[in-house]
Parts: C-alpha cells; sequence; structure tokens
C-alpha cells in the first residue's frame, strides 16, 4: 500500500502521495516525460511542490550524492516530509541522482528513495556492467528501481568533470546488451546532452537518430534524459545585465527536441541548471537594485516563485501537467490496473499526521512577479 491508498480520499479531497519512481516512469513512457528536479534548501523545496501543484503534474524529487553531503540526508528527508504535509496534492517519487556505489547503498538501506542511480559511466563497459549490477541486485531486493547510465555527458557531472574528447554517445547496441546483463529499470543515454549551461556549440543538437535506434532495440524501456535544461537566452543576458559572467554562447536543448526525445521513449527529464540560472539572476538582480538590503528571505520570496513557475512550465512542456488526476485515480482503484509489483519500501515509512494549519498558511497560489 502507498502512503496515498492508505490515506487519500475520493473526488475533491487532494492526495498527498508518494509513488515508486518506476510506476511514474511506465505511466509516463510513450506520452509524456516527468520533470526531475534536484532540490537542497527550502526555497526549492517550496518553489518545487509549489510549481508541480499549479501544474497538477507528478514530479521526480532528487537529490545528487553531492546534495546530500551538503545538506545533510536527515535534513533532507525532514525538508521533503514537510512539503509533502503542506502540499498534498503534489504526487511525486525520490529518486537518488548521480549515485556511486556507496552513496547508492546508503540511498537504499535509508527507505527513503524508491529508486536510485548508478553512475559508473566513466569506468570501461564491463566494470559499468560489474557495478550497475551489484547496485541492482542490492536495490531490487528492497524494491527499489536502478536507474544506470552507459556513454558519457559532457560538463561538469556533479563535482566531477567530464573533458569534452572523452564523453561519449550511446552506442544503441551496447545499450541493449547493458540492460539485459545489469537488469537495470531505467537507463540514462548521452545523445549530445551535456550538464551545466554550455550544452552545444555552433549547429550541435540532439542526436535523436541515436535515440530512435536504442529505442528500436530497447521498445518499452524508460530512457533518461540528463542535462535537460533550457539554458533561455533571456535569462543569460538578465544574468550578464546584473553583472554575472555566463558567456553569451551559453546553450541548452529546445522545446521542440525535448517533444522528439519523449516520443522516442525519454520518461524522465533531468533539470538543475534552468533552476540554477534562476537562482543566480533573482539574486544578482536583487542585490544590484537594492545593494542596502541584507535579508536573505526578500530574495528568497522571489526565487521561490520563480522557482515554482519554472517548475510548472516544464511539466506543462514535457506533457506532464494534469496527469496528477489520473495517477491517483488508478491508485485508489482497486482494479486500477497500476503495476502493483513496482511499489517501494517507501510505502513503509511512517505517516506524519496532516498538518491542517501548516496548509493554510503556507499553501499559495502562484504569485505574479514582474
Ligand atoms: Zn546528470
Amino acid at each position: 500500500m502507498t502512503k496515498g491508498a492508505q490515506s487519500g480520499t475520493h473526488g475533491e479531497k487532494q492526495i498527498a502521495m508518494r509513488i515508486a519512481t518506476l510506476e511514474l516512469l511506465h505511466a509516463a513512457r510513450g506520452r509524456y516525460a516527468l520533470g526531475a528536479f534536484n532540490v537542497c534548501n527550502l526555497e526549492q523545496f517550496h518553489g518545487l511542490f509549489r510549481g508541480a501543484a499549479a501544474a497538477r503534474a507528478p514530479i521526480i524529487v532528487q537529490f545528487t550524492r553531492v546534495m546530500r553531503d551538503y545538506a545533510h540526508p536527515l535534513m533532507l528527508d525532514q525538508l521533503l516530509r514537510g512539503a509533502e504535509i503542506i502540499y498534498p496534492e503534489v504526487t511525486f517519487a525520490v529518486h537518488h541522482d548521480h549515485g556511486d556505489e556507496a552513496s547508492c547503498a546508503e540511498a537504499i538501506a535509508s527507505g527513503h528513495y524508491s529508486s536510485v542511480m548508478i553512475d559508473a559511466s566513466h569506468l570501461s563497459f564491463e566494470q559499468n556492467i560489474a557495478v550497475t549490477r551489484r547496485v541492482v541486485v542490492r536495490a531490487h531486493q528492497q524494491g527499489i528501481a536502478v536507474e544506470a547510465e552507459l556513454g558519457q555527458l559532457k560538463g561538469v557531472e556533479d563535482e566531477t568533470p567530464v573533458e569534452t574528447e572523452v564523453a561519449l554517445l550511446t552506442e544503441p547496441a551496447q545499450a541493449e546488451e547493458f540492460v539485459g546483463r545489469t537488469g537495470c529499470d531505467s537507463l540514462a543515454v548521452a545523445i549530445g546532452t551535456s550538464h551545466g549551461a554550455y550544452k552545444f556549440s555552433g549547429n550541435q543538437r540532439l542526436h535523436l537518430e541515436v535515440l530512435a535506434e536504442i529505442q528500436r532495440r530497447l521498445a518499452g524501456f524508460p530512457l533518461v534524459l540528463h542535462g535537460g535544461s533550457a539554458v533561455p537566452p533571456n535569462e543569460v543576458e538578465r544574468i550578464r545585465r546584473a553583472g554575472g559572467g555566463i558567456a553569451p554562447s551559453a546553450s541548452g536543448v529546445s522545446e521542440a527536441e525535448l517533444s522528439q526525445a519523449i516520443a522516442l521513449g525519454v520518461a524522465k527529464v533531468n533539470v538543475a541548471t534552468d533552476g540554477r540560472l534562476i537562482w543566480t539572476r533573482v539574486h544578482r538582480e536583487f542585490f544590484r537594485d537594492r545593494p542596502g538590503e541584507f535579508d536573505f528571505m526578500q530574495p528568497g520570496r522571489t526565487y521561490i516563485n520563480e522557482f515554482a513557475k519554472l517548475v510548472a512550465h516544464k511539466c506543462e512542456l514535457l506533457g506532464a501537467a494534469g496527469r496528477t488526476p489520473a495517477l491517483t485515480t488508478a491508485k485508489l482503484s482497486p482494479s486500477g490496473g497500476v503495476n502493483n509489483e513496482a511499489r517501494t519500501a517507501l510505502s513503509a515509512s511512517p505517516q506524519p499526521p496532516h498538518d491542517k494549519h501548516a496548509d493554510k498558511t503556507l499553501r499559495t497560489p502562484l504569485e505574479s512577479t514582474r
């Protein structure tokens, strides 16, 4: 049973619900993609959940190994628990992004994740398979899904810079073999995106032909796109006007490319850079325009609101907006046809009492700004 199935109610009432990542991925695959957002501070939690609520979109909340070190896993868990109570209408899954073997083991044992990503893509093909397989065995024992990566993205992957020369596109035949031998549940593919603000130079674009071939070989298998940020020129320009040093050559994945990727089996799109750009723009503009201010809450409010708008916009773009009601209805119906096997250890998490007071005081609709 999920928490939602235990505590939710039919009809008008909204439902707080953690769903297994794999269940969300399979519901989405071929129809839309889930936005997967990296968050680790309270402004980001509010912004993420507010944006998802506004778009009525299921989301994947994810934490990297570095974010877990930065915030502390217990802090992240408590922020998430808070968000869950404050925004009960949001359906989400919890994922460990860019883990190594040790951090995956820790995440699996914590009981707070329904999926982990083992990133062993910097190793040789055989070593990647061996490490991924070990994580899969450990994760599946706990009913937790595993995302693996094959091929390498350019840019800084977490804190590990990947040199342009060694960045490798995923080879479709290898992808098929890799999935077969590791038993992973989803696969992050390298098709030309990169982490960070400089995704493409010149006329470089996504290698959709590679994606098409992977999809042909792995029909029905959920694929993941890392580095899915758009890096809007307008954001870059505003940061530059406020004193930032991001080069005008910064660029990201276009909306049209994203739609094509979704049609070719991408069911999860990781978005990190766009949120960081908004953080930078909001704070740079705030302190430029109000040099006498030193109250973190003032720009914090603006950032929450702007991040919420970004999340809602991304969910629209990925086709995930408005999908929550169908998911929750299926979940609450005894014959809903939802994959029971995908349900995870998360359901074992203790359920906090519903805090109506928190709901009323903190849940506000998206404010419009500037
Ligand atoms: Zn990534």
